[in-house]
């Protein structure tokens, strides 16, 4: 299961209900902030996530509704020294603008009491954790090095407890070993393959995030059979030459994107203050039902339903 915390849900400048584009997703102990527009460390603190071990950002792409806010959070951070170490995952021309805001100005001249690493991500997956990978794809909009993450939890062959009864397999590391996969031999002599007591294959939750995207076309692989997609719904279809110009979606492009990947669910962000949320979420619910026009400090968890 993912949790993910919506902090900003604004296009370009704040409006007083929404913030500037950042969100939290929470896997067990494992937490990552995607962007961080300007004002996100209050942000962080109103939703009750706080600092601690918030320590790996991934950056969707450069233009400055999406990274202001790294300066201020890691002014806090130089004082609080909250966390240990930071690592800022995005493309190269996103990372030399964040290179610039950190170390021109907001640590200009001093050594942070932690190691800032910013880390270039190309498509693929880039973070692997035991039960879950983060992987990154191209995404088109302005300026290049635009990347959407996929998070994966890894799939697995459920224990079949009754099966492993009825094989009177005893509790203890036989049980542990045939979940790993591994052929185990009881203490009877028995020997037992992991897929007398496994059952069918499940794949994990995968969630899509997207950030700002001029177009759907490329995105409908990332997106296959996702449980859940976040994704940018600037405009509205009334106004799509003005998406078109600005590389944005509307709220009809997003929602036709959730068709054509098969996605479970989709999540709109990104909200212009030119709409009202209920217009943004009516055009997408017009094609696909499964919307949800997201606001400030809603949370949802994405498992299998
Ligand atoms: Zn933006
Ligand atoms: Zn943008």
């Amino acid at each position: 299961m993912f949790e993910l915390v919506f902090l900003g849900t604004s296009a370009s400048a704040p409006s007083i209900q929404r913030g500037l584009p950042a969100q939290v997703v929470k896997h067990n102990q494992h937490r990552f902030l995607v962007d961080c527009g300007e004002g996100t460390q209050r942000q962080i603190l109103e939703s009750g996530l706080g600092f601690k071990k918030l320590n790996r950002i991934l950056i969707t792409h450069g233009h400055l509704d999406h990274i202001l806010g790294i300066g201020g959070l890691v002014s806090t951070y130089l004082r609080w020294e909250a966390i240990d170490k930071l690592e800022i995952f995005g493309g190269t021309s996103a990372l030399k603008r964040i290179a610039d805001l950190l170390f021109k100005v907001v640590i200009r001249g001093i050594n942070p009491p932690f190691p800032i690493d910013l880390i270039p991500i190309k498509k693929g997956v880039f973070i692997e954790e035991s039960d879950f990978s983060i992987s990154a794809f191209p995404v088109s909009h302005r300026g290049p090095d635009c990347y959407g993450f996929t998070f994966k939890e890894r799939g697995r062959h459920p224990f079949l407890a009754e099966k492993a009864e009825q094989l009177k397999i005893p509790s203890g590391p036989w049980r542990r070993d045939l979940v790993a996969g591994k052929k185990v031999k009881l203490p009877d002599g028995r020997m037992i393959k992991p897929d007398q007591v496994l059952g069918e294959f499940q794949p994990g939750i995968k969630l899509v995030i997207v950030g700002d995207s001029g177009k759907t076309d490329n995105l409908v692989k990332a997106c296959k059979d996702a449980d859940a997609l976040v994704i940018e719904g600037t405009y509205l279809q009334g106004e799509i030459e003005m998406a078109r110009k600005y590389a944005h979606l509307t709220a009809n492009d997003a929602a036709e994107l959730a068709v054509q990947s098969n996605v479970k669910k989709l999540f709109l962000t990104h909200i212009s203050r030119r709409y009202r949320a209920k217009d943004v979420q009516k055009e997408a619910r017009e094609v696909f039902p499964n919307t949800n026009v997201v606001h400030d400090f809603d949370v949802f968890q994405i498992k299998k339903e």
